[in-house]
């Protein structure tokens, strides 16, 4: 962990008082960490060891067993091709619904779309399969995702027949979805505040359909996405090399500055770090692996944050091709990427939403040194903290603790890093951080036309 020494201090203050709370001049506490202040909750820590590698290999082991998974392939055999895969998706999961007294809502999730990578770009009932796990609110939403569909794509895109096994690509992330339904619904069959939705999406190897489809009903039906994850190709530790690496994992989300995807990354980087300190997180801030794709992107273009999780080595001399099976897939490692997953989303869902409209402007008074951070209330929010950091920093190293206040007078010099607000929850809980807008002082006088162009 030596990237963790080259790491500015974490300093967390403590707020001024009654009145609208200000930077202290000293910090009562400081700690290089990368965790970013969000704390470990007892019962979200003891799920985790509910999720089984053994589990996880036999749901592979199944959806293996149909012999291809291909978005083309059969839908009405029992025992071969994605109809089979998708009817024992479903099923396994209403078992686990029918155990928790109806928590998870399963559905079919159909959507008749044209496959146009295809020459003769025939239309296909691309079908997801859903398990919902309501929150307090219905109307935020984080889901995880991985794509049950396979393909052998390097020797023929559309060969539908042929066996595809997809055990890595993506059984393992299907299976560690599945997983986390079953282990999720029981730990927490009244779910958090914001609603889960556990996705095993279907036609990512099409362009992303399934996922695309997904992503548009949700924002059709007025959800707002906290997060979006996928699981996709997270069980390969052997590199064809010979090198070996179980101990790590990496995540893939834009951070174009600021981020809502950015926000997400450090994010799971420091929910990595408190529960499942002993798997790597190393976070990449681009969409994905170059000239590869996931299913997290299209909600990344709609806006949402969002984030891949993928295996640390990957061996392209296996991916979508039918030497893709279960021996290249190491079940102990995606029982461990099940169990970031399973703090990530619990930790999000748990805590209150994002702050909204939060906006920097600098403060006069102090001959331009500070900066008033302003924002709007968020429901459930016992207090907010402000985070700091230089731009060259990758993630927030300095948190001060607001209270109560929407206002808060920041001893940075916001010229050389980025500002942010996040909620905090009755039980600890933090928000996605929320970056603060640089907004110009509020003119004290009549406004002069702007005769200076921006940015000198
Ligand atoms: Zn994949």
């Amino acid at each position: 962990m030596r990237t963790l020494r080259l790491l500015p201090l974490l300093l967390v203050a403590v707020s001024a008082g009654a009145q609208r709370p200000t930077s202290p001049a000293r910090p009562v506490a400081a700690q290089p960490d990368v965790r970013i202040g969000l704390a470990r909750d007892a019962h979200i820590a003891a799920a985790l060891a509910d999720v089984s590698a053994a589990r996880i290999r036999a749901t592979d082991s199944v959806l293996v067993s149909f012999g291809t998974r291909h978005t083309m392939s059969d839908t009405t055999s029992e025992t071969r091709g994605i109809g089979a895969a998708r009817r024992f998706l479903y099923n396994e999961l209403r078992a686990y619904s029918r155990d928790c007294g109806g928590c998870l809502r399963v559905e079919y999730d159909p959507h008749d779309v044209q496959i146009t990578r295809f020459r003769d770009r025939p239309m296909a009932r691309v079908v997801n399969v859903l398990a919902w796990l309501p929150g307090r609110d219905t109307s935020r939403v984080v889901v995880i995702s991985g794509h049950y569909d396979s393909c052998i794509c390097s020797i023929n895109a559309a060969d539908a027949t042929s066996d595809a096994p997809g055990a890595d690509d993506d059984g393992s992330g299907t299976s560690a979805v599945v997983e986390l339904a079953r282990v999720m619904s029981k730990r927490f069959p009244k779910g958090f505040d914001a609603t889960i939705v556990f996705a095993t999406v279907a036609a990512e190897e099409q362009g992303l359909l399934g996922a695309t489809a997904l992503a548009r009903r949700l924002h059709d039906e007025g959800k707002t996405v906290v997060a979006a994850f996928t699981d996709d190709i997270i069980g390969n530790v052997v590199a064809d090399d010979g090198r070996v690496d179980s101990t790590s994992v990496r995540t893939y989300a834009v951070d174009s500055i600021p981020s809502r995807s950015g926000e997400l990354a450090r994010y799971v980087w420091g929910v990595g770090a408190l529960y499942t300190p002993t798997l790597a997180v190393r976070p990449t801030f681009r969409l994905d692996r170059i000239g590869r794709g996931g299913d997290h992107s299209p909600y990344h273009r709609l806006g949402d944050p969002a984030l891949r999780f993928t295996e640390r080595l990957e061996d392209t001399k296996r991916q979508h091709l039918p030497t893709d099976d279960l021996s290249g897939v190491n079940f102990p490692y995606v029982a461990q990427m099940a169990r970031l997953n399973l703090a990530t989303v619990a930790s999000l869902s748990a805590a209150p939403a994002p702050v909204d409209s939060v906006v920097a402007r600098r403060d006069r008074a102090s001959g331009g040194q500070k900066w008033t951070v302003n924002w709007k209330a968020v429901a459930g929010a016992a207090r907010y903290e402000v985070l700091f950091r230089a731009t060259t920093s990758p993630t927030w190293t300095v948190v001060y603790d607001a209270g109560t206040s929407t206002s808060f007078l920041l001893d940075e010099q916001l010229d050389d890093g980025w500002a942010a607000v996040r909620a905090v929850g009755a039980d600890g809980h933090r928000s996605l951080t929320t970056v603060a807008a640089t907004g110009a002082p509020p003119r004290a006088a009549p406004a002069t036309p702007a005769t200076r162009p921006p940015g000198t």
